[in-house]
């Protein structure tokens, strides 16, 4: 009789990565459990990008009506009804996590509600609230994501020093924040608070804002900020903090900053403590699960995806990975991700989006030499001018070669990133892009002029 706890894979964690590849494994005819010790769907769904968007949305709209008089329509903002806000966000999230549910459960996929433990290497204990059950599986794929880290000595309370979990549930705008981290999460939730019309200052040790992207993108984002009245230091260490009557006092750079709330948004580290992994003998480097480009780690059967592996937190990585070690497991023997070659965006006000090199990145992999870049600026777009907003599309190429990076600053920029994405991903050189038509008015048309430029045909810019 078969076994009702084997199956072709078991999953451990029902985040981006491990429900993509549950979903195509399925797909593909495989038996597979998943096990979830909290919501289907992970931090993305409840706690990450989907609330965060939502968020997000809700600033635009805030400053859409503050701002209304410079497009001839009266309104005034009153203010923002932080429950309504809420309502609005987990009702964006409640009905995809409805979906998914039934998803899940319409590809026949056993979910199994508990924390999970990998007991051997075809194996996983799962604590249910039945008792224990162990599932074993042809394949295991680790996907247990990731958690916001803090700085040593520095205790989140959940009431004045908060994460990004603490800060999607608040009740009320606070007046005053102090964001520590400039980084992704860290832009996105002063955007937000500055929106909603807090002080907002940005501590970052780094000596730029969104380091990892490119240097230009950084400067625009930060002269935007400071435009915003979003106070961004940067090269400045945190020192200290400590609780006050009314908030936080942090020390930094010699600085002492006074806000309502402090959040911690200073990276996160991968969910692996305690989960058996090191017991079983995976390789691993300080918590993260190492993995290589067909997601396999060092134990045979074993596969990791999503947070847990170095690289891009980001989950449409986690989405492409778990696809893939379906597909690796079905036998479908797919091409592995190149890295560079997943975009990404910040959705703070204005938007960053990029894919591939930087070009300090380029230049260090193909010599100053080898590498030509164009900046074009939004100023020169009619539908960026329709939006008032402000910012570039950078180009960076290897001379007689393809595109290697594609590097956009400006409102809305993160709808422009799926055109950039096939540009790098298909190794386009700029001749290539520039005879494709690109509809008017649209902020399209500044890849498409872009392009035009850097192929020595420039339209609206100066040759
Ligand atoms: P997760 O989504 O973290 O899922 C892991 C799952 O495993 C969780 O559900 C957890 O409960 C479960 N689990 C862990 N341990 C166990 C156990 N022992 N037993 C059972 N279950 C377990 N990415 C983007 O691409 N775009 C964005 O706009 C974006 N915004 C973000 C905003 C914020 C505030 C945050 C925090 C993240 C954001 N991200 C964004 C990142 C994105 O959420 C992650 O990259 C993605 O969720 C990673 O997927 P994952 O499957 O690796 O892990």
């Amino acid at each position: 009789m078969a076994d009702a706890n084997h199956f072709d894979v078991v999953i451990l964690g029902a985040g981006s990565g491990g429900y993509a590849c549950a979903l195509r494994a399925a797909q593909l005819g495989l038996t597979v459990a998943l096990v979830e010790k909290g919501n289907l769907g992970g931090t993305c769904l409840h706690v990450g990008c989907i609330p965060t968007k939502a968020l997000l949305h809700a600033a635009e709209v805030a400053d859409a009506t503050r701002d209304a008089g410079q497009f001839g329509v009266q309104a005034s903002l009153e203010g923002i009804d932080m429950a309504g806000v809420n309502t609005y966000k987990d009702g964006v999230v409640q009905r995809l996590f409805k979906g998914l549910t039934g998803l899940i459960k319409g590809r026949g996929i056993t979910v199994v509600e508990g924390a999970g433990r990998l007991v051997g290497r075809d194996a996983i204990l799962v604590d249910t609230a039945d008792g224990p059950q162990t599932l074993t599986g042809k394949n295991v794929v680790l996907a247990s994501g990731s958690y916001s880290r803090t700085l040593p000595g520095l205790e989140i309370d959940g009431e004045r020093v908060l994460t990004s979990e603490h800060a999607l549930r608040l009740d009320k705008v606070p007046a005053s924040v102090i964001v520590l981290g400039g980084g992704v999460i860290g832009c996105e939730f002063a955007s937000v608070w500055r929106s909603f019309g807090a002080e907002v200052t940005i501590v970052e040790g780094l000596p730029r804002l969104m380091a990892a992207e490119d240097a230009d993108s950084s400067a625009q984002l930060e002269r935007a900020f400071r435009k915003r009245k979003i106070k961004a230091l940067t090269g400045t260490m945190f020192e200290s903090y400590e609780k006050t009557e009314t908030g936080v006092r942090v020390t930094a750079g010699g600085q002492v900053l006074e806000a309502e709330l402090l959040l911690v948004a200073v990276g996160r580290g991968a969910s692996t403590d305690g989960l058996g992994y090191d017991e079983q003998g995976i390789a691993m480097d300080r918590g993260f699960v190492l993995a290589d480009e067909r997601c396999r780690t060092n134990v045979p059967g074993v596969f990791a995806v999503g947070d847990i592996v170095p690289g891009l937190q980001l989950a449409h990585r986690g989405f492409a990975q778990g696809i893939f070690v379906a597909e690796e497991i079905a036998g479908l023997a797919p091409t592995p991700i190149d890295e560079t070659g997943i975009p990404r965006v910040t959705y703070c006000d204005p938007e960053l989006a990029s894919v591939g090199l930087t070009e300090a990145q380029a230049v260090e992999q193909h010599g100053a030499d080898a590498v030509e870049s164009l900046v074009y600026d939004l100023g020169g777009n009619g539908k960026s001018q329709i939006l008032k907003t402000q910012g570039s599309v950078k180009l960076v190429r290897r001379k007689d070669g393809p595109v290697v990076g594609v590097h956009l600053v400006g409102a809305r920029v993160g709808e422009l990133i799926g055109e950039a994405q096939l540009i790098y991903n298909w190794e386009a050189f700029p001749a290539d892009v520039a005879p494709l038509v690109h509809a008017h008015p649209t902020q399209n048309e500044a890849l498409g002029e872009a392009h035009l430029a850097l192929a020595g045909k420039p339209l609206h810019a100066h040759s």
